[in-house]
């Protein structure tokens, strides 16, 4: 795939900022190159040198526009930017849907910022083992702010939003956001609300509803308190209280010692999302010669249990 160009320049390439070797690098990523191995070798000591913020909601509440004004505010400020779209909903399709996303385009042509759409289609793991070797490449780049936005709420966004250092959840106002935020889990894991929309009717009931809940969360008196925002993504308002609130979280991180802790998360989804991938693939071998598919036999047969059959499949891989 590489065109005669090899890791190595590839990596000096993403290094040296060239957006060519980016996109190639992450295209490995996503498709799971054999060469990935020496890819994360050759990024393993950028990482953890930007800071990741994850950004989730429904469709249509205005996460790419958010995503987009943050971008710009984001250039303004100095900063190098990296954004990945995750779709976890639709592997085979989601390149396509995020790729063309109109309001990101006025970026294309900065050289300080990257935008990529994400699916798995080869890689082992899926997205949890993706999305940070992406992170990495980015990292590589000198991004040191990594935007990931994925599309919805559901349970999938829910782990890949979770790999974030700081976590943004987008409502806005009259879409029963609030109620889905609590079916999907998704209290749990914002570290701060944007109430986009503002100059729709109902924001401010949308903010009391969200301040009303964080009220009865249990918390620690060491324990970040999420924060409530006001956005007019549209007009660009409200973006810099989001980026206030991006800053004070990050403080907090570093103060209270959570930052490491964030980043051992992520490494250990990754770890285990590799090895439970290789695993799933190495038992996919046994199924079509002997081992799997003669231990499923016997259990048909009631000849043997599946525990011992379970046993005796990890045996054959040396476990
Ligand atoms: P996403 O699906 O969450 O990425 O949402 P989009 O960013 O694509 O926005 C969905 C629609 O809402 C678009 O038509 C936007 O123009 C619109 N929109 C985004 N932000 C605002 C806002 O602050 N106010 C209003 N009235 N519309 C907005």
């Amino acid at each position: 795939m590489s065109k005669g160009r090899d890791v190595p320049a590839l990596v000096a390439g993403a290094r040296a900022g060239d957006a060519r070797s980016v996109a190639r690098l992450i295209s490995m990523v996503e498709d799971g190159d054999p060469r990935l191995r020496e890819v994360a070798a050759a990024l393993a000591p950028s990482a953890g040198t930007a800071q990741i913020v994850g950004l989730t909601g429904s469709p249509g509440v205005g996460k790419s526009t958010t995503t987009n004004e943050l971008v710009r505010a984001l250039r303004v400020a100095g900063h190098r930017v990296g954004v990945l779209a995750v779709d976890p909903s639709s592997p085979f399709t989601g390149g396509a849907i995020l790729g063309d996303r109109i309001r990101m385009q006025e970026h294309t042509t900065d050289p300080g910022v990257y935008i990529r759409s994400m699916s798995s289609r080869g890689q082992l793991g899926g997205l949890a083992a993706a999305t940070p070797q992406a992170v990495r490449v980015l990292e590589g780049a000198g991004c040191d702010i990594v935007l990931i936005e994925t599309v919805g709420v559901g349970q999938a966004e829910v782990e890949i939003a979770s790999l974030a250092d700081t976590t943004l959840v987008l409502l806005a106002p009259g879409m029963g956001d609030a109620i889905q935020a609590v079916k999907a889990g998704i209290l749990e894991i914002a570290d701060v609300f944007v109430v986009n929309k503002a100059d729709r009717p109902g924001a401010d009931a949308t903010y009391r509803d969200i301040q009303g809940m964080l009220g009865l969360g249990e918390r620690g008196p060491g324990d970040w308190r999420p924060q409530v925002v006001r956005a007019t993504a549209v007009k660009n308002e409200g973006i810099d209280d989001v980026l206030a609130a991006i800053a004070k979280h990050r403080a907090w991180l570093d103060e209270s010692g959570r930052l490491r802790a964030a980043h051992e998360h992520r490494a250990a989804v990754e770890v285990e999302a590799i090895a439970l991938g290789t695993l799933r693939a190495r038992m996919g071998n046994l199924r079509d010669g002997t081992g799997l598919s003669a231990l499923a036999a016997r259990v048909a047969d009631g000849t043997t249990d599946p525990y011992s059959a379970a046993e005796a499949l990890l045996a054959e891989l040396g476990l």
